[in-house]
């Protein structure tokens, strides 16, 4: 079977910590590409660099988007100044 899509091939090359809520993705100064496993500090099961692709892990947590809350700028607008739905968010001071 060939993936034409990079990121699915890329996917199925990583496995599981693609998608992992615990992997960090990192390039080395050489440009090499690695992942690392995050729960190797409070677990000494896991491998920091596990070896992939990794198909089972007991560790795995689909990643979830991180939300952080708006910055004042972000509040502002590009107008400068909040609107109505800000304020209703209880965004306003
Ligand atoms: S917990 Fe498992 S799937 Fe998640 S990053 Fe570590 S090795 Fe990869």
């Amino acid at each position: 079977m060939v993936h034409r899509d990079p990121v699915e091939r890329h996917n199925l090359e990583v496995g599981l910590c693609s998608i992992c809520d615990h992997a960090s993705h990192k390039v080395s100064v050489k440009g090499v590409a690695y992942w690392c496993c995050c729960r190797v500090s409070s677990e000494t099961v896991f491998r920091r660099y596990p070896t992939l692709p990794v198909e089972k892990c007991v560790g795995f947590e689909i990643k979830t988007p991180k939300t952080t809350p708006p910055t004042a700028r972000q509040e502002r607008g590009p107008s400068g100044t909040r609107d109505a739905a800000s304020e209703s968010k209880g965004f306003a001071r």
